[in-house]
């Protein structure tokens, strides 16, 4: 960064600069002729770490990257650095010229002198800074948004809705403490498409896509807000049933094998339903199983079920 000048031998315009808006010139020059114009190349980093200033872009433009990585530019008029003055630490952005610049430097002192000295200065300085955190917590809602969607999309199977199995891995041994401390029941419901394979064969992978989906919702849209759907794997899902005896979670698993004859996945009137079946097995949490053991139970109950002649229930 070059010296090229002070301020005083300058034709820059005050009333364009940001901070002196609607301040009086005659005032203000005085106090800014000894100010030094700096030149910084194009690519050029704004090298400040030993003492707190304040840059006014006059010409150029600079792009500051806070240390989370937004980008915001710093276009003529506006200036860097307010914060570090106020606060006297250094300022920890990169910032760069995207264009050579022309930078008015004015020393932290200087600052606190107008801002003592004029109130113009004060009031526009503030609202420069009111600017300033109305954007910082725009990108932080912005980025919160987005934490969430990427939580959502890290907890869900993306065909499906339901959860996956990361979610199961993480849920799952909570639930079964949950219930233990609580002395409430726990069931499983497990649940297989029959003949999926051939499901595929016959009518192509996106209906099969499409199958897998409507048996989903309504599966989903059968249970209660308490209860919980997964995607376990490629045709089958695991309904989790809290503080359900094993009894009802039979009932439940009835009504599910009954819902998903319903399902439509032709709109083809011609083809009469039921489309697709499910073969479902029921466990419910005991004693000494963890919740590999309680999954094996409802994998169990669902062999014995395909077994059996599939589209049914088994415990
Ligand atoms: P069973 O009645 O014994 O369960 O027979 P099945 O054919 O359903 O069982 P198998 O395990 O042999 O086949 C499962 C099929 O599920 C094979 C696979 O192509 C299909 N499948 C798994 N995930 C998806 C998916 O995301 N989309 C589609 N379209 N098909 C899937
Ligand atoms: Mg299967
Ligand atoms: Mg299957």
């Amino acid at each position: 960064m070059d010296h090229i000048g002070t301020f005083a031998a300058s034709s820059y315009r005050l009333c364009d600069l940001q901070l002196f808006g609607g301040v009086d010139e005659n005032q203000l020059r005085p106090l800014l002729a000894g100010c030094s114009i700096c030149r910084l190349p194009r690519d050029q980093r704004l090298e400040d770490t030993f003492r707190a200033r304040l840059f006014i872009v006059l010409s150029g433009a600079l792009a500051e990257t806070a240390t989370d990585g937004t980008v915001s530019k710093i276009l003529p008029g506006e200036s860097v650095g307010e914060q570090s003055v106020l606060d006297e630490t250094t300022n920890l952005a990169d910032i760069r010229a995207t264009a050579d610049s022309d930078l008015l430097v004015i020393d932290g002192d200087l600052v606190w002198q107008l801002i003592d000295g004029l109130n113009g200065v004060a009031r526009n300085l503030l609202r420069m800074l009111s600017f300033r955190i109305r954007a910082a917590s725009a990108t932080s809602r912005k980025r919160q948004k987005l934490g969430e969607f990427y939580r959502q999309l890290s907890m869900n199977d993306g065909l499906t809705g339901l959860y996956n199995r990361a979610w199961l891995n993480d849920m799952l041994p909570k639930m079964i403490g949950k219930a233990r401390r609580d002395g409430l029941p726990l069931s499983l419901v497990m649940i297989d498409l029959d003949h999926f394979k051939r499901f595929n064969d016959s009518h192509g992978h996106l209906a099969g896509d499409d199958a897998l989906r409507g048996a989903a919702g309504v599966i989903a849209k059968a249970l209660r807000p308490s209860d919980f759907a997964v995607r376990y794997g490629g045709e089958e899902m695991l309904v989790i049933l809290p503080d359900t005896s094993e009894k009802l979670a039979s009932m439940v698993a009835e009504r599910l094998c009954q819902r998903l004859r319903q399902v439509v996945v032709f709109k083809d009137m011609r083809l009469p339903l039921p489309h697709l079946t499910g073969s479902l097995g029921v466990a419910r949490l005991v004693e000494t199983m963890d919740e590999t053991g309680l999954i094996a139970a409802a994998d169990a109950a669902l062999y014995r079920a395909k077994e059996a002649g599939r589209n049914q229930v088994h415990m």
